[in-house]
């Protein structure tokens, strides 16, 4: 797979794109990730990215010259299956949408900025749009770099242990049981004893016990699915 950034600050995403699952997951090389900075793509000195909205109001939004020079750039070395932009009125993210992007080959993220971009790259450039929830940040930096972690950890490989994936929770429409480790008592908090049974079969059974009743408990509208 391959994701192609677009960002007007490429510092925002650095951390989180060469740490963990998924440095570990470029360093194998089942990922390239690629980040554009689109002020390379601007032709003034001061490498404009925006400008004032038409007919006024506060903020200023990103301008559509850059995102579609670096675009075609882009388009012309290798097909995209999808062209995405972060947006807080964007369809909600999910591990489903998680699922399905990590099948995809190649896509570009276009992280935005200020007021938002200008409305022709979303009409005639932008494939989707997602939001990562009902709230607003400053930038899509880190809506990019949460949907990438997601994505990057469900590739065959980026993970050691591939069942870790799939016993997360949302997978299976259920949340995920609670782990323990070492100590068995820690100051008299005690990890339950069927854990400690050694008995396989009765252990993967409780742990969808909990699974379901955590589901119940925690998010009775998933449960009722
Ligand atoms: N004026 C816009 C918000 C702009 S926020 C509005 O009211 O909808 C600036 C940028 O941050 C957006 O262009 C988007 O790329 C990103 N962003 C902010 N909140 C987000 C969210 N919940 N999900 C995805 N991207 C988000």
């Amino acid at each position: 797979m391959r994701i192609d950034i677009l960002t007007i600050c490429p510092e925002l995403l650095e951390s989180p794109l060469n740490n963990s699952i998924v440095k570990r997951a470029r360093d194998k090389g089942l990922v390239g990730i690629n980040v554009v900075n689109l002020r390379d793509f601007t032709t003034d000195n001061y490498k404009t990215v925006d400008d004032y909205a038409f007919g006024g109001g506060a903020g200023m939004v990103m301008m559509i010259e850059p995102v579609w020079k670096a675009i075609e750039k882009l388009k012309s070395e290798r097909d995209y299956d999808e062209i995405i932009y972060t947006s807080p009125d964007g369809e909600r993210f999910c591990q489903k949408t998680a699922n399905k992007l990590s099948l995809l080959n190649n896509i570009i993220i276009l992280a935005g900025h200020y007021k938002g971009i200008d409305q022709r790259i979303r009409d005639h450039l932008i494939t989707r749009e997602i939001s990562i929830g009902d709230y607003v940040l400053s930038g899509g930096e880190m809506p990019t770099a949460i949907i990438i972690d997601a994505v990057v950890r469900l590739i065959p490989g980026a993970i050691s242990d591939e069942q870790s994936a799939l016993s997360d929770s949302f997978q299976d429409e259920l949340l995920a049981p609670p782990v323990f480790t070492r100590p068995e008592d820690f100051k008299g908090w005690k990890v339950p004893d069927i854990l400690l049974s050694g008995h396989a079969a009765r252990i993967e059974k409780w742990r969808h016990e909990q699974a379901i009743e955590r589901t119940r408990k925690l998010r009775p509208d998933l449960f009722e699915e």
